[in-house]
């Protein structure tokens, strides 16, 4: 028998596969689903579900030739130096775990960037298995059940689900319609059970760059308040106006993940890294011992040839590329918020197409792979392009949403 609890609070299953009713992982929504526990299943894992976009795949499978706009990864091929590092270093046995904390040349070299670029007398860095892995150990490291997170909503989809794993409560900053963070709204949102603050810039969804006036006044309110402040750096290399504004240039404390995954087309090999307070990064170091042990061995030593290979050309590519949707978009009818970064553009439904589901449905029955806002937000408005995509592609996708535009 399924005993009902409200959403956002402990659900209790009974007896065998009785189906729960369960909060979904999205942190705003209210609505009841109804999913199938298996008695073994942990209480936590009734937070999350992959179900929106796991659709979006399985009907992407049934296409014959489909126009795949939903990718979150680079479509360019990995300098050969990088694969033959990686290679080299399994053929030469290189195999076995390596330390903990990453191999040495490779942190060494992360370790003198990040100090050229901060001059912070106590950060540190960790390697780990990919910024996922750094996300998920800062997440267990430092939020206590109850503890409350910020994030900006649109927000990248482990959030919701990595601070529901944990306990913690996601407190979520609607940003539209320009996708910019408003700190004056931050503030408001601080209780006394805020524990920290994710922000993700260039951002996935959307494509937009933090601006540097907002990051420093975002660096500044964490420190006063003394909340954390995790900075998801993942798309820093896909700046295409400006660098990258860090919140770590105007808080000392500020942890940052970034990786190897995006910019070098690597998100197989699951490197990354995250740099902070020596204090927290210890303290992950000893959590990624009792479990993802090391980023794979082998592969970083490939991330260690990557950080000498020029991904200029590259980047070049995609910031045409993103001037080409945004261009093609707006050519169409398409409202796109300014987008400086990382591989996504995120334009609103058009008036009268009803939500972004219904759109993403039709776009689907004419073999366009997009994903539905609602994967991201509270809202169902929007729908996010991945550019990461042949410029031909890229064509045949925009001709789609020119027809549907009608
Ligand atoms: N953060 C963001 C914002 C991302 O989009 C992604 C990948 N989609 C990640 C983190 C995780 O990347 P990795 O492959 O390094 O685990």
């Amino acid at each position: 028998m399924a005993r009902e609890m409200r959403a956002g609070h402990r659900c209790y299953n009974t007896s065998p596969r009785a189906p729960i009713l369960a909060a979904p992982a999205a942190p705003h929504s209210t609505r009841w689903t109804t999913i199938v526990m298996h008695p073994w299943l942990a209480q936590r894992t009734a937070q999350f579900d992959s179900s929106g976009i796991r659709k979006v795949f399985d009907l992407a499978a049934k296409l014959k030739n489909p126009i795949n706009l939903s990718i979150g990864q680079p479509d360019f091929p990995v300098p050969q130096e990088i694969k033959t590092a990686a290679i080299d270093a399994i053929q030469g046995d290189r195999n076995g775990y390596s330390q903990t904390q990453g191999i040495g040349e490779l942190r060494e070299q992360l370790q003198t960037r990040i100090d050229a670029e901060y001059g912070h007398d106590d950060r540190k860095v960790l390697v780990t298995s990919g910024t996922s892995g750094a996300l998920v150990m800062a997440m267990l490291a430092m939020i206590d059940p109850g503890d409350e997170v910020i994030f900006f909503d649109p927000y990248f989809v482990m959030y919701p689900a990595l601070v529901g794993m944990v306990g913690g409560r996601a407190v979520t900053i609607d940003t539209y319609p320009d996708f910019q963070i408003d700190v004056d709204k931050v503030a408001a949102a601080i209780t006394p059970r805020t524990k920290m603050i994710v922000l993700n810039s260039p951002a996935n969804p959307t494509g937009v760059v933090a601006g540097e006036e907002q990051v420093k006044a975002l660096a500044e309110l964490a420190a006063q308040h003394n909340i954390a402040l995790l900075s998801d750096e993942i798309y820093r290399t896909f700046c295409y106006d400006a660098p990258l504004p860090s919140p770590a240039a105007h808080n000392p404390d500020t942890i940052v993940v970034d990786g190897f995954s995006k910019s070098y087309g690597v998100t197989g090999w699951r490197v990354g890294w995250v740099h902070g307070p020596a204090a927290i990064i210890d303290k992950l170091t000893a959590l990624q011992q009792y479990t993802f042990v090391c980023s794979p061995h082998p592969l970083q030593w490939g991330a260690l040839a990557a950080l000498d290979v020029d991904m200029t050309a590259q980047v070049a590519t995609y910031s045409d590329r993103r001037n080409t949707i945004v261009a093609g978009l707006r050519d169409a009818g398409y409202e796109v918020a300014p987008t400086g970064g990382a591989f996504y553009v995120f334009p609103k439904v058009p008036d009268g197409q009803g939500t972004a589901g219904e759109f993403v449905a039709r776009a689907i029955e004419n073999e366009l792979l997009i994903i539905p806002g609602n994967i991201f937000s509270a809202r169902d408005t929007h729908f996010r392009i991945s550019y990461a995509a042949s410029e031909e592609t890229l064509a045949r996708g925009l001709d789609v949403l020119s027809r549907l535009r009608g």
